[in-house]
């Protein structure tokens, strides 16, 4: 390695600059969103199988919410605009906008060019637990998905239960088409319930177990008509490891609550992002 030359730790110590002040995003109203759940009404829900994953909807206004019934258990979301899977939940971005794991008050946004908040959470039960000493988190926009092409890169497997196949054998069920066809519509995954973070010395993702317990949840409401998708996780609670059956797993719930009549008076969906989209030419 080359040797640090006799400024290094000047250029170290300049400080950061945050590169997406948020202030000037345009604001959902959490608390209109907080009076519209106290009537809501539950209208379904839908029990994700573990170390597999299930669809479901949640008609823009109304509110889905995450939780783990029998034991902790991470969940791999994957979202989409229901009447154009085109549009879907960008990671990479939400992930620059509001920092690597998402809470009460921040939203999912969505892929260009639409770029607008698809989900915004109202509820983290587990907001409590902040960055811990190690740098973990809770509920991830860092993680992508486990998936069986990293696994066989590393070890050679051909394990067919990671949550990119899960996602991606509910979509095409859901769609009725090939695998083949459905598979490139499964994305990068807001993290359920997953703790991790980026060691500070080698700057590497880890994961820990998570602090989920029955009895918590993430909700979120849904600014948009969404198709929605989650995953199980093989890793269960990701404690010890993924992308194989030796981990205990749960299954996970969805539920969705319809506020009542008048609740969200005023209430507007984001509209498509306002760039012209002429990109110089
Ligand atoms: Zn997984």
């Amino acid at each position: 390695m080359q040797s640090p030359p006799s400024d290094a730790d000047q250029r170290r110590n300049i400080k950061p600059v945050i590169c997406y002040p948020v202030d000037g995003l345009p604001r959902r109203d959490l608390l209109l969103y907080a009076k519209a759940l106290e009537g809501a009404e539950k209208i379904g829900e839908t029990l994700v199988p573990a170390r597999d994953a299930r669809m479901f909807t949640v008609p823009a206004g109304h509110f889905f919410r995450m939780s783990c019934p029998e034991g902790p258990q991470v969940g791999d979301l994957n979202l989409w605009n229901a009447d154009d899977i085109t549009e879907r939940f960008y990671t990479g971005k939400t992930r620059a906008l509001h920092g690597t794991h998402v809470t009460t008050g921040e939203s999912l946004w969505s892929s260009f060019p639409m770029l607008r908040p698809m989900a915004t959470v109202t509820t983290d039960t587990l907001g409590w637990y902040g960055i811990d000493p190690f740098g973990g988190s809770v509920h991830d926009v860092i993680g992508t998905r486990c998936d069986p092409y990293t696994g066989n890169l590393l070890s050679g497997t051909h394990y067919h239960h990671c949550c990119h196949s899960n996602l991606t054998r509910a979509l095409a069920d859901h769609l009725d088409v090939a695998l083949k066809e459905a598979e490139p519509h499964v994305h990068d995954v807001l993290n359920v319930f997953m703790c991790t973070g980026f060691t500070r010395d080698t700057g590497q993702y880890f994961m820990k177990a998570s602090p989920v317990r029955q009895g918590d949840y993430l909700e979120l409401f849904a600014e948009i008509d969404l198709l929605g998708a989650l995953s199980a996780c093989p890793g269960g609670d990701c404690s010890s490891e993924h992308s194989s059956d030796e981990a205990q797993c749960h299954p996970l719930l969805v539920e969705v609550f319809k506020p009542a009549v008048g609740a969200l008076d005023g209430w507007e969906p984001p509209q498509p992002n306002g760039y012209d989209g002429t990109h110089g030419r």
